[in-house]
């Protein structure tokens, strides 16, 4: 146990010291987060920043706001995004969330025990795990750990995981193994997020650049393939 949370630990330090802060979530309030991270579902970050940006400039990015427009209406203002439609109705289902038990108050609705903001969330169709904790983490603070493609990379490449693990297995990998920090868990994500995007591509890893190359057992696999390569062992 002590053994993987050093680990966990050495591989955080490493990626926050090759990327920086990398303030995440970009948002102005955390009902700006829980519109992104619905948005964020199957697109690039920049065609979410469009659709948040016309909702902004439309007066519409509010609870209220949403409810406000039909959904074919709000699918037009979020068209930039992929699946406007569906996204439309999730989020005018969310708003209706908020607005009929909570009074349309966010905060209040962002302050529950985790568990219960989760299982909310949950409930609306449409919304899966992985937006479910980044709201939770990033909207309301709770120290939850967000899993996605990413994650799932990262960690069979470095050895931590074999490919078929669950959401909820790879997610105790850091839970269970690291302090129940909001913080930690937010960077920690982010940095992720940045490894695989910029570096630890699907098709091309940019191993040579990687600050984890070292430690990971991919890397090793290729290097040992290599030495054997040149040692005329295969
Ligand atoms: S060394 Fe290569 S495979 Fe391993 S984490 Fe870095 S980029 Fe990915």
């Amino acid at each position: 146990m002590d053994v993987l949370r050093s680990f966990l630990m050495d591989v955080y330090r490493r990626l926050s010291a090759h990327f920086g802060p990398r303030h995440w979530w970009p948002a102005d309030t955390p009902f700006e987060v829980i519109v992104g991270a619905i948005l964020t579902q199957q697109v690039a970050w920049r065609n979410v920043e469009q659709a948040i940006g016309n909702l902004k400039e439309a007066g519409h990015l509010s609870v209220d706001g949403i409810l406000s427009l039909s959904e074919e209406k709000l699918g037009l203002l979020i068209r930039p995004t992929r699946y406007y439609n569906q996204k439309a109705r999730r989020l005018r289902e969310i708003c209706r969330l908020i607005q009929d038990n909570f009074a349309g108050d966010v905060e209040a609705f962002l302050n529950q025990e985790a568990a219960a903001l989760r299982a909310q969330l949950l409930a609306v169709r449409g919304i899966g795990k992985e937006t479910a904790d980044s709201i939770v983490l990033y909207a309301a603070g709770h120290p939850v750990f967000v899993v996605d493609q990413y994650t799932h990379r990262i960690l069979q490449r470095l050895g931590l995981a074999h490919g078929r693990e669950s959401y909820d297995d790879l997610q105790r990998l850091f839970t269970s193994n690291l302090p129940r920090d909001a913080a930690l868990f937010n960077e920690y994500h982010a940095l992720l997020v940045a490894l695989g995007h910029h570096i630890c591509l699907k098709a091309r890893p940019r191993c040579e650049v990687c600050p984890l190359g070292d430690v990971c057992a991919y890397q090793a696999g290729l290097t040992a393939a290599a030495r054997a390569g040149e040692a005329g062992l295969n």
